[in-house]
């Protein structure tokens, strides 16, 4: 398999199976339920790590929590709450909307506030080496003792605008490891250098190390983090005597389109929104259908389409189907293993649809986490849709839209049940 490398630009070919393949990506930062931008690099970092599996590797997949961050201070102290309720009750959200995405969890889940001890022996060893330096309490990376800086992003010292401005730094290039407790911060943890918290950068070289080793294959996250934190994240590594990460693959940001946004989605487009209003299949299909290195626009139109496919690919299992042969899942292998060619795979899959050769379909999506899509005897995403518009009316005892909305689920004939937590969709008799 061969996958594109953004720190040498060329696509690099991993190592043969059973690998191992040793793979950490940079997780989200958990103050409130995250956007559905995040679930990107989640949802490839799962169909990689499946992907490999399917074809014979050992995978370990690292999937960090940012629970220490300027981010969960700021939003805790403007809710009135202890910052570590705040991230305790984030982090729960990951895990409930992430667990719906229905694609199984990383390996390893670990928490930046669980790992302050290999944190603080990593800043002491840069320390040692001369490669950072205490002032007032911070301690801070000197970037310009680090010939390879900006290898990663094409990023120039000369060009660079400082990082966070502050008169502790003897360069204004130079980037936080550690930071002493400021008077708004609730949480703070013992350190030679007094009381503090760690950097965001120094907080994922420490814990890629601690589950993956110094070395390891596989290093994701979104194209956003290049500069400054991954940037940064191999600089301490690299300075530290480390060889780090192999292979750099930094997956395209969504792009939202505020004017073709719905009511429904509204601004405010979190992962847990986009489940309720359209349903995991087609968030899953949308992430198929762009290249991972590539940028997506995100908006109602290409939902509505995803939806669609998810219908049309549904649809094929409800006939009967077509032998297909072992060899033909070989264009499939050959999309997937050049640079994880995600739309191409799905072309594979449409052809199959249109051959109505559903075994191959079934062995395809079961790797997307879309095997439910073989199952035929579930609604239809519209009418699941129906469902819960009509659940969030009747949560808002809005009693005549909700008869309204049941009455347009029977006409496409279904019937939905209230039931405990929610509701279920029978098809109705006749
Ligand atoms: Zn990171």
């Amino acid at each position: 398999m061969r996958l594109y490398n953004s720190l040498t630009r060329t696509r690099e070919e991993l190592p043969p199976a059973p690998g191992p393949i040793r793979m950490y990506v940079c997780g989200s930062t958990v103050y409130q339920r995250i956007h559905v931008g995040n679930s990107r690099p989640f949802v490839l970092a799962m169909w990689v790590k499946r992907w490999l599996e399917s074809q014979g590797y050992v995978v370990r997949l690292v999937h960090n929590i940012t629970d220490v961050d300027d981010h969960v201070y700021e939003e805790a102290a403007k809710q009135g709450i202890d910052s570590r309720v705040l991230a305790d009750r984030a982090t729960a959200w990951f895990f409930e909307d992430t667990n719906d995405l229905g694609l199984g969890r990383p390996d390893v889940e670990p928490r930046a506030s669980e790992t302050i001890p290999e944190i603080i022996a990593l800043v002491r060893e840069l320390i040692g080496r001369e490669l950072a330096y205490e002032s007032q309490g911070d301690v801070y990376f000197r970037v310009a003792r680090f010939g390879e800086y900006g290898r990663l992003s094409g990023a120039q010292l000369e060009d660079m605008i400082a990082q966070e401005p502050s008169e502790l730094k003897e360069d204004q290039r130079d980037f936080a490891l550690w930071k002493s407790q400021k008077a708004h911060e609730d949480a703070a943890w013992d350190s030679p250098w007094g009381l503090g918290r760690p950097g965001w950068h120094i907080e994922c070289s420490a814990m890629a190390e601690k589950y993956l080793g110094p070395d390891f294959e596989l290093h994701g996250g979104g194209n956003d983090l290049r500069f400054p934190h991954h940037e940064n994240e191999l600089a301490q590594s690299l300075g530290a005597g480390r060889p780090f990460a192999r292979v750099w693959m930094h997956n395209g940001m969504l792009q939202l389109d505020a004017e073709k946004m719905s009511k429904s989605l509204g601004n405010v487009v979190t992962l847990r929104n986009v489940l309720d209003v359209w349903g995991r299949e087609a968030l899953l299909l949308f992430h198929l259908s762009g290249h991972w290195r590539q940028p997506v626009d995100f908006n109602d139109e290409v939902m509505a389409q995803a939806a669609a496919q998810a219908e049309s690919l549904r649809n094929a299992f409800r006939s009967p189907g077509a032998p297909g042969r072992e060899e033909e899942f070989r264009a499939f292998e050959k999309a997937l293993n050049d640079d994880f060619n995600t739309p191409q795979a799905l072309a594979v899959l449409h052809e199959w649809r249109r051959e109505q050769k559903v075994g191959l379909m079934r062995r395809g999506l079961e790797v997307f986490g879309l095997a439910s899509l073989a199952v035929p005897d579930t609604a239809p995403s519209d009418v699941q849709r129906l469902a819960h518009e009509r659940q969030a009316a009747r949560d808002a005892r809005q009693f005549a839209q909700a008869d309204e909305l049941r009455d347009q689920i029977e006409a496409a004939g279904w019937e939905v049940r209230d039931a405990t937590g929610g509701f279920e969709l029978v098809p109705r008799p006749g």
